[in-house]
């Protein structure tokens, strides 16, 4: 039953077209006719009265959920069966890299591996790009200590822990530690099961996480083990390794040798005095210390060098040449985050690059330029905000008794906020 026919008064007949909606109403007076359909009508406005009601469709038994968006073969298509979603999603995903291949096409001369001074890495070739197929078996991750073990739990705690668990579920195993391990521009790879120990030291581009997923990857070629336990701390990695959706190609290739191999992977607490942990970490940190494997390096991880080194640049420019008034207000080269509200937005731009028409109105009137009347001295922005005595009762009021222009403003909600009460309590409205 359509919904209306239930939120509609009594003694009101209703009948439904398509999408016309018939209301009849009777009555002796004409008053209670007009109450009558009155509330008829707003009950029939009510969205919830209009929408038709839900019904599963099933392709054997199984019910296909409803969904606004639809990716298929590469199209996204909406509800209203435009291109507007499509298009859209294909901008976004260009945008970002677009501007990095702006950035890098500025300053990096053709045929040159090198940006800014830094050599670029070579990127690893991705094995899979989308999720992994359907019907491959699940890699098996054990969570069991994860549970029973909370952050910061002492080693007491959880040493008998690890050892129930070595003993009950693993003792037919081989079980081998991992850990991966960084610090500024060193990155290394550790791995520890009785009587061997490895270790790798890897480009400083890596990330924390590709570390730990180059120890993984590690343990898993090492031969001539039939039931493999890995144990690590990499939270992280396990998540990537089970929900199977991770674009890191070694991640991948975990994935890949794992498949049809008697492998277990286990989470436990990083620095809990586990003996096999810490000597994996001791082999990670000793890794970093020696010379650097030279293999190409996750798409991700070379994609953050480069944004780094691009930020470096651009923080050096900024610092070497750029007008010193600017830095006054801004000290980094970092996006600040834009108002809701135009027309506030517009007024703090102004005072932050110091140009409003209170200051500078006198270029377009060709006049001088204008003094305080009360100070005798020429009108700029840090006059207005910090020193004029005129509006020492507004700066009261409203907390903006800031000494500096960058503390006054700053891009935090709260300097915003008083700086922009400010302006209406100094009856500033239409000069900034
Ligand atoms: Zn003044």
């Amino acid at each position: 039953m359509q919904p209306i026919f239930r939120v509609v008064p009594n003694g009101v007949e209703i009948l439904l077209y398509a999408d016309d909606i018939l209301l009849i109403v009777r009555d002796r007076k004409m008053e209670a006719l007009h109450r009558k359909l009155q509330a008829a009508v707003k009950a029939a406005d009510n969205p919830n009265a209009r929408r038709s009601p839900s019904r599963n469709i099933t392709i054997d038994r199984v019910v296909v959920p409803y969904t606004n968006r639809l990716r298929t073969l590469g199209v996204t298509l909406d509800r209203t069966l435009n291109f507007k979603a499509h298009c859209k999603m294909v901008k976004e995903a260009c945008a970002s890299r677009l501007r990095v291949m702006k950035a890098i096409g500025a300053y990096l001369p053709r045929g040159k591996r090198e940006l800014t001074g830094n050599t670029l890495p070579t990127v690893e070739q991705l094995p899979r790009r989308s999720n992994r197929v359907w019907h491959a078996p699940k890699p098996s991750i054990v969570w069991d200590v994860k549970k029973a073990v909370r952050a910061g739990d002492p080693p007491e705690k959880v040493r008998p822990i690890i050892q129930n668990i070595l003993s009950s579920r693993f003792h037919q195993s081989s079980v081998l530690y991992t850990d991966g391990s960084k610090c500024e521009n060193t990155v290394g790879a550790g791995l520890y099961r009785k009587g061997l120990g490895r270790m790798r030291s890897l480009p400083q581009h890596c990330s924390v996480f590709s570390a730990e997923a180059f120890a993984i990857r590690m343990a898993l070629t090492v031969p001539n083990i039939k039931d493999l336990v890995i144990l690590t701390d990499s939270a992280s990695c396990l998540l990537a390794i089970e929900t199977s959706k991770s674009k890191h190609p070694w991640i991948q290739e975990i994935e890949n040798i794992s498949r049809g191999r008697s492998v277990r992977f286990c989470w436990i607490p990083g620095h809990a005095g586990i003996q096999g942990n810490n000597e994996a970490d001791r082999l990670a940190n000793e890794a970093r210390s020696q010379a650097v494997v030279d293999i190409p390096i996750p798409a991700e991880d070379a994609l953050r060098a480069v944004r780094s080194s691009i930020r470096q640049h651009w923080d050096e420019q900024w610092f070497a040449s750029r007008d010193p008034k600017l830095r006054e207000v801004k000290f980094d080269t970092y996006r600040w985050k834009d108002r809701d509200n135009g027309a506030d937005q517009r007024v703090l731009t102004r005072l932050r690059i110091g140009h409003t028409r209170l200051t500078h109105d006198f270029l377009l009137n060709k006049t001088p330029p204008p003094r305080c009347d009360c100070c005798g001295v020429i009108v700029d922005v840090r006059h207005v905000i910090l020193r004029c005595r005129k509006y020492d009762d507004a700066r009261r009021m409203h907390d903006t008794n800031s000494t500096s222009l960058g503390a006054a403003l700053g891009n935090d909600a709260d300097s915003e906020k008083k700086l922009l009460n400010f302006r209406k309590e100094a009856n500033l409205y239409k000069q900034l």
